[in-house]
């Protein structure tokens, strides 16, 4: 069981001071044209938001007394209307390779959890746009745990500002040596959720990122990662010009649709066409689509399907990631061999392409990419569906119960994962 996902007192009091501070506007999530209009819907001028923008993201102030640019009588109003408020960290798990992990409540028994990989010359942070996912990919621990909510604004760029200033990053007098854990330079839309299904706050919370008044991370440096939802693929190219990873893991729609069942409506084809507008459609001429393939034992990793691979993506301006499966509970699937990996590698290569191997991180704290799980009350019963079949030490009648009604409470939810 993750450490704090039992239904404690603390969380009932937690949920109970979230209610009431809901009934504030939380500054956090705002982009600089919602803040400026809260501004002049306070009687303000616009040009404030910049000043608050600069205090909430350049040096992690969240007590507007602190604000010491804005007039008494402004701060005197903030106080009483609006907060800054980001998820409480359950934990903060650091990996020996350097690999951190926070566990965030989110409310309602529900937890999300974010990663911040170090790697040379960058720092990664991978981030959550939903609490679950509701597309059940079949490699994807956080497709297990069902679906909850979206997240708000707020709550995803809360996991960048939470990670900086873990790392005593709006400390202006930090420096950060060469190969020093703690820069963040990089941030890929990746965690749990598909981020696609929570358009609107996922985009403002990029377009922060990128924000020179906020994180002024650059254009290519942060990522939104989907498994394919069209759409808003489609949509995405009219609000945002951020770098764009495909989760493929197949090379055609038979073996794609059994991996990642949105494929049944939006097959490669269509997403592969999606993709190269997204891409051609970016002002810079530069960039690439980032082609995620998780290799699975047996399952996606021949060298006849390499080879499908390279006939399918000979024309598509990419990179392709191989990711060898992280193993979790609830999945049969297992790792390749490092053998296996290597000749899957090779066919990609002598065509032509760049396939690098990516190094699993963060192994001993869970955090390695697929792995993310967090704690979902989830509204789709599938956790249990899964549980259920995978028949892991829970008492039959309860899950069966709870297969056909579904968690009747926070409490039901946990029970099950805490048996589980
Ligand atoms: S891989 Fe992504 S889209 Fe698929 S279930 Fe996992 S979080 Fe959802």
């Amino acid at each position: 069981m993750i450490a704090g996902l039992a239904i404690t007192v603390q969380d009932k009091v937690q949920d109970t001071v979230q209610e009431v501070m809901q009934t504030k506007v939380n500054l956090l999530g705002l982009t600089e044209v919602g803040l400026s209009d809260y501004m002049v819907s306070l009687g303000e001028k616009p040009f404030r938001a910049k000043q608050i923008m600069k205090w909430i993201h350049h040096m992690g102030v969240s007590d507007f007394n602190s604000m010491t640019d804005l007039s008494k009588g402004l701060r005197k109003t903030l106080s009483e209307q609006a907060q800054i408020s980001a998820p409480e960290v359950v934990s903060q798990l650091d990996s020996v390779d350097g690999t951190r992990k926070w566990l965030l409540r989110v409310g309602g028994g529900s937890c999300i959890e974010t990663v911040y990989i170090p790697e040379p010359g960058r720092g990664t942070l991978c981030v959550s746009s939903q609490v679950g996912c509701s597309l059940d990919c079949s490699f994807c621990a956080t497709g297990k745990q069902g679906f909850m909510r979206d997240l708000s604004a707020a709550e995803i760029i809360a996991q960048l500002w939470l990670a900086v200033g873990s790392f005593n990053g709006f400390d202006p007098a930090r420096k950060y040596a060469d190969g020093e854990i703690g820069r963040i330079t990089n941030v890929v839309m990746m965690g749990m959720g598909e981020p696609l299904l929570n358009f609107d706050s996922v985009v403002a919370a990029m377009n922060l990122m990128m924000d020179d008044r906020a994180y002024g991370l650059s254009k290519r440096r942060v990522t939104l990662s989907t498994s394919g939802v069209v759409p808003m693929l489609d949509r995405l190219g009219e609000v945002s010009d951020c770098s764009l990873a495909i989760s493929l893991h197949a090379p055609n729609d038979k073996l794609r649709s059994e991996l990642v069942p949105i494929n049944k409506k939006y097959p490669i084809a269509m997403l592969l066409d999606s993709a190269q507008r997204y891409i051609n459609g970016l002002s810079d001429n530069k960039r690439v689509i980032t082609i995620e393939y998780t290799l699975i034992d047996q399952v996606n990793d021949s060298l006849e399907l390499a080879e499908q691979l390279v006939e399918l993506l000979r024309d598509v301006p990419c990179k392709i990631n191989l990711i060898p499966f992280n193993p979790f509970d609830l999945s049969d699937y297992k790792r390749p061999s490092n053998n296996r990996v290597k000749a899957f590698q090779r066919v990609l290569n002598e065509a032509g392409f760049i396939a690098p191997i990516r190094t699993t991180r963060g192994d001993d704290i869970d955090a390695a990419c697929g792995q993310l799980a967090g704690a979902v009350l989830d509204r789709t019963n599938r956790s249990a569906r899964y549980r259920l079949k995978s028949r892991t030490a829970l008492n039959g009648s309860d899950v069966e119960a709870l297969v056909v009604d579904g968690p009747k409470s926070e409490a039901d939810s946990d029970n099950i994962l805490a048996r589980g």
